[in-house]
């Protein structure tokens, strides 16, 4: 029988409250490790929140690696308790960043998004106070050329009022209707104030569950 969402929100509070260990930086596809985990990736704008809501999740200060503009981009990789990797990609639309560099970072998240196997999820991080910018929707045209499943997040909502927090999950949520890849419902986090922090970690704890119960949930268990 499929678990029920209290089911799913206990143990994503489980899988979350496994250590999470950093376990390197990847700055070209060659270098990334071949993983047999379940792999969530995080992308978004620089300073839209990343590495505080991934942070928030697994409950820690995880060793922060910045991407600063100017310096190489890479995707930092964390293992969390053996059982899921978390990918942090670069952070995008850097004002005063070179050209190169923009055309580096697409190359990186092209390949990692073709290239992984055991990718089941991309969080696409919106700060809730701007709203999709030009950028975030080419992220999403590159998330759905790739055929990459992806989960918007609105970030920083604890500094909207209810009201304008209201207003921004509606309008993600009709940008996320419109896209293919996306999942139609987008979650509202604050990493300061630990908002969507439950729904966010079930979410990811089912779409990251392993592969036996994956196939149990489609068939009900029964093997053809
Ligand atoms: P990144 O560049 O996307 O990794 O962004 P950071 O996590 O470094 O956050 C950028 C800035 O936003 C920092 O000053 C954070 O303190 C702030 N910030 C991040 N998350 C939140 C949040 O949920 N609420 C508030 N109020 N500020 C946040």
């Amino acid at each position: 029988m499929a678990a029920t969402d209290e089911e799913w929100r206990r143990r994503g509070q489980i899988l979350f409250a496994q250590e999470c260990n950093f376990l390197r930086p990847v700055a070209s596809f060659a270098d990334l490790p071949a993983t047999s985990l379940p792999e969530i990736a995080f992308a978004g704008r620089s300073n839209v929140g990343k590495s505080s809501l991934i942070n928030a999740l697994v409950n820690r200060r995880t060793a922060r690696v910045s991407n600063t503009p100017g310096r190489t981009q890479q995707i930092n990789l964390f293992d969390l308790g053996g059982r899921l990797v978390i990918a942090d990609l670069p952070g995008y639309g850097f004002a005063s960043a070179p050209k190169a560099m923009a055309a580096d970072w697409r190359r990186l998240i092209r390949a990692y998004l073709k290239g992984r196997p055991f990718l089941r999820r991309v969080c696409l991080l919106i700060d809730a106070r701007h709203g999709a910018q030009e950028n975030d929707r080419e992220m999403m045209a590159l998330l759905d050329s790739s055929a990459a499943s992806y989960l918007v997040l609105l970030t920083k909502v604890d500094k909207l009022s209810l009201g304008a927090r209201e207003t921004a999950i509606k309008d993600a949520t009709m940008l996320a209707r419109a896209h293919a890849a996306a999942h139609p419902d987008v979650i509202a986090t604050s990493a300061k104030e630990g908002d969507g922090l439950f729904e966010l970690r079930a979410h990811l704890a089912h779409v990251a569950r392993p592969p036996e119960k994956r196939y149990k949930a489609a068939t009900g268990g029964k093997r053809a």
